[in-house]
Parts: C-alpha cells; structure tokens; sequence
C-alpha cells in the first residue's frame, strides 16, 4: 500500500508525523537516542521557539505527546493539549500555538505592576494595563 492511511496521500508525499523521531526530524532534534532524551531535545525546541515557552512530554505507551502551557511566575495550573500519533505536523504546529496562545494570555492577565488592576480570573495577580501609568503597560516579571 503506498497511500498513507490517515491523511490519504501518497507516502511519498505524506507529512504525517508516525512517531516521536518523524517529530523530532522536522526540529532537527537528533534521533539516534532513546525516546526520553529524544522528547527532551524537541521539549527544549518548543519551549525556545514558542513566546511563552510551552512544555512538552511524551507518553511512549499511549503514543500521546503532551504540550503544556506555561507562564513564568505563575503558579495555578494551567491548559494543554495532547495528541496521539499519527497526526500531521500542520495539527501538530496548532496545537502548540494554541498552548502558547493561552500561556501568553495567562501572562498578560498575572503580570501587572501594583498599579494594575487586580485579575479577577487569577485572585492575588494584577493584569496588565496598556494605559497604566507606572509601569507603561509592560508589567513587571514576578
Ligand atoms: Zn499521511
Ligand atoms: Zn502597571
């Protein structure tokens, strides 16, 4: 059989990521290492590459990785999203901007200066406020 089952192309032309090294490939993460320092390599990509600097972790017996969002200085739990192989590097590139989209929401609405209005989603945190005075709507790093 040549057509790949799950998008339908032909293998050759298919981008469907099968296993963790397929993933690791298109970060230009070596492969010729265990699947645990593999998921290392792309988890340092993803947490680089992304502005919040999402996580990642692999399930190697549910064949599902995992992106978690993340925002430094903040301590609630937060979203992620997995998925199971095979999926294509397109759904893959989604998700991960969906978790870093959230990260960074997280990060606007916890990282205001003490002249920032209080959060209400995240009680204890000020948001960032464009027109804020002290800190210019920067914020400050917790
Ligand atoms: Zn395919
Ligand atoms: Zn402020």
């Amino acid at each position: 059989m040549s057509q790949c089952q799950y998008c339908g192309e032909h293998r050759s032309n298919c981008i469907c990521m099968r296993t963790i090294s397929d993933l690791a490939e298109q970060f230009e993460v070596p492969t010729d290492t265990d699947t645990g320092k593999i998921a290392e390599g792309i988890g340092r990509r993803l947490f680089k590459t992304t502005e919040s600097g999402v996580t990642f972790a692999y399930d190697h017996r549910n064949r599902t990785v995992h992106i978690g969002a993340y925002c430094e200085g903040f301590d609630g739990e937060l979203d992620g999203q997995s998925l199971t192989f095979p999926f294509t590097l397109d759904e893959f590139r989604d998700v991960v901007s969906e978790v870093d989209r959230v990260g960074c929401e997280v990060w606007d609405a916890t990282h205001g200066c003490e002249e920032c209005p209080e959060s209400v989603e995240y009680p204890g945190y000020h948001m960032i406020s464009a027109g804020c005075e002290a800190c210019k709507g920067e914020g400050v790093i917790l």
